[in-house]
């Protein structure tokens, strides 16, 4: 209960478990679900042309849509999932106990979430578009960075054909074995 509280683990902004948090806890949460014979969702999720919304918005109206982006993935999940702040506007969701196969409708869930709320800036309501990467960890590889990268890898394919979409990782999207 600590460590859930530490200040440091967790992103001030959005109040959402930073990158260092899930640094820390991945070995735990790896030898649990293994134990359990479950799997873990990797969502990676990256807005759609955020910095257009600095850029014309200013920087304020950026920070108050990455909370209404996470209140919108908080809502999304449940209560024992993991939503992190993995970078600026990169985030990773972490589905506990999933059932392969079923990562990717609770991604949709949060893309179009996303794409329906109308944000508001400035007294106007703008829209916004989120690209989520998906990938089953041990579903996929039992190398738990190596399933962090798979969404990764999927989220990168999503925002080449087009964003606003959710791409489950494939084996075929991944050459290089020296991993
Ligand atoms: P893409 O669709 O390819 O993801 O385009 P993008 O514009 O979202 O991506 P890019 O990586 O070029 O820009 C991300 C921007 O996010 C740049 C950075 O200034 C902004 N950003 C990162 N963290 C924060 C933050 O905490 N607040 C605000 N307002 N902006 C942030
Ligand atoms: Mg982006
Ligand atoms: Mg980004």
């Amino acid at each position: 209960m600590k460590t859930l509280h530490d200040s440091t683990l967790r992103d001030p902004m959005t109040g959402l478990f930073n990158r260092r948090f899930m640094q820390d806890q991945a070995s735990h949460l790896i030898a649990m679900t293994l134990r359990r014979k479950k799997n873990i969702g990797l969502l990676m999720c990256d807005i759609d042309y955020f910095k257009q919304v600095n850029d014309k918005y200013g920087h304020d109206a950026g920070d108050a849509i990455l909370k209404d982006c996470t209140e919108i993935m908080c809502a999304s999940v449940r209560e024992s999932d993991m939503v992190i702040r993995y970078g600026g506007e990169e985030f990773l969701i972490m589905l506990i106990d999933i059932e392969p196969g079923d990562s990717e409708a609770v991604a949709e869930k949060v893309r179009s979430g996303v794409e329906e709320k109308g944000f508001k800036v400035n007294g106007e309501k703008i829209r916004k578009t989120i690209s989520v990467g998906v990938s089953e960890f041990p579903h996929d590889t039992d190398a738990f960075w190596q399933a962090i990268k798979f969404a990764d890898v999927a989220l990168y394919k999503a925002k080449e054909t087009g964003r606003n979409k959710v791409v489950r990782f494939e084996s075929h999207m991944w050459d290089d074995d020296e991993f």
